[in-house]
């Protein structure tokens, strides 16, 4: 029997709200329809409200969450430069490898999986960087870092955050927390299918703008005469125009239900996984106190699944109940689940029948 309405458990995509999904069927517009592009600035407005921001450079690059990474880091680092990068995880590794490649010498400060970001070994690495990175929730560990202590004694460095699985879901404030970039991804809290990355920029931060960065398409000096035009918008590239009436969709959903209440959610749904898995015998991976409510992570004790292996369960999950979640990556692949409650997935009843699901696998 093959399922295709399946409950999306995984570390990403979510199940995207319904309103998401309606939008993608929309008449098209031309790009630079005045309707267009009202929808459009309406949609960056939305993405203030969820980034907590006032930046004027705040919209959604035209790509997944690893572009709006790679336009983070691309548009104001280079050669000469230094990157201190906190790496508890995969994607902190991946901030690595980007900054390396545009020439800049990259600081990686390497944690063991499963810790928080240690906000002291950042400092520690240089005293004035050309800029702190760091992944505000990791989804590879289930990890949430305190972006707002690093923000509060960066000095001059710009501060760099990954927020793609915190937006939408945990609390995430970039003005109070003097964050000078931050970027997401549509298909993770925010409730939408993958194809955008929603970024914001400072003031501070296009002040130190590279005016030739090593990117053509993701440019940030040629985008903002688009994205920020105010009535003289210039032709960049053609805009993802029905992916962006889905995310201006997705962003009302989650505005008319309340930031602060969709977080709750988030945290009830998170909450609500975790205890069941300990309640089936199950460990929490990431470091207590640290624990994020999008993505639990599951330690899979020596003998809990008798013969059977950890991926013919997620298999059977998949096949007999409709259910996707996640596998370990890197150093605790095999060993570790990963359980998203993300975006609309985020409800009592998946993970209820998540939690059936497994118990009658096992036994
Ligand atoms: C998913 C994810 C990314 C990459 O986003 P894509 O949309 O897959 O390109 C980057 N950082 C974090 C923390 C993520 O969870």
């Amino acid at each position: 029997m093959t399922l295709t309405d399946r409950i999306l458990m995984g570390p990403g995509p979510c199940n995207p709200y319904p309103e998401a999904v309606a939008a993608l069927g929309r008449p098209m517009l031309g790009h630079l329809d005045p309707e267009f592009i009202a929808l459009l600035d309406e949609t960056s407005d939305r993405l203030r409200t969820v980034f907590e921001t006032s930046n004027a450079l705040t919209f959604p690059v035209s790509a997944t969450g690893s572009a709006g990474m790679e336009a983070a880091i691309v548009n104001f680092v280079g050669p000469g430069d230094t990157v201190v990068v906190g790496v508890n995880g995969v994607f902190g590794g991946r901030m690595v490898d980007v900054a390396q490649r545009t020439g800049a010498e990259a600081i990686a400060v390497e944690h063991e999986w499963g810790q928080p970001v240690d906000i002291q070994r950042m400092l520690d690495a240089h005293p004035a960087p050309a800029m702190y990175a760091m992944v505000h929730a990791e989804t590879s560990t289930g990890v949430r870092s305190d972006v707002a202590a690093m923000g509060a004694n960066k000095g001059d460095s710009l501060l760099l955050a990954d927020c793609v699985t915190s937006l939408g879901g945990v609390e995430l404030r970039v003005d109070d927390w003097n964050v000078d970039i931050a970027y997401s991804g549509t298909q993770k809290c925010l409730g939408v299918a993958p194809g955008l990355a929603p970024l914001t920029v400072s003031d501070r931060a296009i002040e130190r703008l590279i005016p030739v960065p090593q990117s053509w398409y993701l440019d940030l000096n040629m985008i903002a005469k688009y994205v920020t035009g105010g009535g003289a918008r210039a032709y960049h590239h053609t805009a993802p125009i029905s992916m962006i009436m889905s995310l201006h969709a997705g962003l009302g959903a989650l505005l008319d239900e309340g930031l602060d209440a969709a977080r709750a959610r988030h945290q009830a749904a998170g909450d609500a996984v975790k205890a069941g898995m300990s309640d089936l015998g199950f460990e929490l991976f990431a470091a207590e106190g640290s624990r994020l409510a999008p993505l639990s992570s599951i330690t899979i004790p020596d003998g809990r699944l008798g013969s059977v292996g950890e991926a013919e369960v997620r298999s059977r999950l998949l096949q007999e109940y409709g259910i996707e979640i996640g596998g370990g990556l890197g150093p605790v692949a095999g060993k570790v689940w990963r359980i998203g409650t993300m975006g609309h997935t985020a409800r009592q009843r998946n993970v209820t029948t998540l939690l059936a699901a497994l118990a009658d696998i096992l036994g």
